[in-house]
């Protein structure tokens, strides 16, 4: 499916349109788990509409965005590695590795993760 703001494979996931491992869901906000897990435990957190990227981000998903934070911290919590340590990332276009024009955390961890390249 094409990406195109207004809709992407993430809202369609948040609106339950496409199945997902849903963990989290809120009026603004949901978290399912990665469809291709790069640790034990990798989950993203999505803003239920779309900004395509973190450029596209205004002072209005300022909130939005600290939220999206304590969800990932929260999560990280309920799947119990908060003590032993997780990476929250956001990859931004190319050559951030973003493949998904629907902005989203990485919330990784449940093993000792390598050095970002
Ligand atoms: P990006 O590369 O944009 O930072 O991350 C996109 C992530 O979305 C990838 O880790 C990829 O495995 C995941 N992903 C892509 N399509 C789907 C999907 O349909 N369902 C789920 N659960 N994850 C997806």
């Amino acid at each position: 499916m094409t990406d195109h703001l207004g809709d992407s494979v993430f809202a369609r996931i948040a609106r339950k349109e496409l199945p997902a491992k849903i963990v989290y869901q809120d009026e603004e906000i949901t978290a399912f788990h990665d469809i291709e897990p790069l640790a034990p435990v990798h989950i993203l957190i999505v803003p239920n509409r779309v900004i395509p990227t973190l450029n596209d981000a205004t002072l209005e998903d300022q909130q939005l965005l600290g939220k999206m934070m304590l969800v990932a911290r929260q999560l990280a919590c309920q799947h119990s590695i908060s003590d032993t340590g997780y990476r929250v990332t956001m990859n931004v276009n190319s050559d951030g590795g973003q493949s998904v024009f629907h902005i989203h955390l990485h919330l990784m961890g449940g093993q000792k993760l390598g050095r970002m390249a």
